[in-house]
């Protein structure tokens, strides 16, 4: 069985920030400065950062928005399905993806990698036959160490 990675830059899937502002306006969010200053980061770091990571981010590139502020904003584009949420045991971690995708977290590190992991069509079906769903998307979370530098 082989499965099939590729890191997330590289996948057309991706939207650009002005593509979320877009979709933003066609759900009739308002784009205030903040929620902007919010959407920037995450796309500008393609990382999977917590609400305080992101409050930090903004406050040392100097802008000047509250942590109340950041924090209503995630939730708002995420209940919105804007971005994406994963509820980690050390907290809520908030990326720029909403497409479903993977992630590989290092055990070392704690740091988490989007993936984009296609499984065998034939372990699909195996699965639908064994569980009687029809499966529609999925995710999976996998957990490593780097064996070399890269
Ligand atoms: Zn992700």
């Amino acid at each position: 069985m082989s499965a099939v990675a590729h890191p997330t830059g590289r996948q057309a899937s991706c939207a650009t920030v002005d593509d979320v502002y877009r979709r933003c306006r066609e759900l009739g969010m308002r784009l205030s400065r903040q929620r902007r200053m919010v959407l920037d980061l995450l796309w500008a770091e393609k990382n999977h950062l917590s609400a305080r990571d992101i409050f930090e981010k903004l406050n040392n590139l100097g802008r000047n928005i509250g942590h109340t502020s950041v924090y209503q904003n995630l939730e708002a584009l995420q209940s919105a399905g804007v971005i994406e949420c994963l509820d980690r045991a050390s907290g809520r971690l908030y990326g720029y993806r909403s497409d479903p995708h993977s992630h590989l977290t290092c055990i070392d590190s704690g740091a988490i990698q989007d993936l984009d992991v296609q499984l065998p069509a034939e372990l699909l079906r195996q699965i639908e036959t064994h569980t009687g769903y029809a499966i529609e998307s999925y995710t999976l979370h996998l957990t490593g160490r780097r064996r070399r530098p890269c």
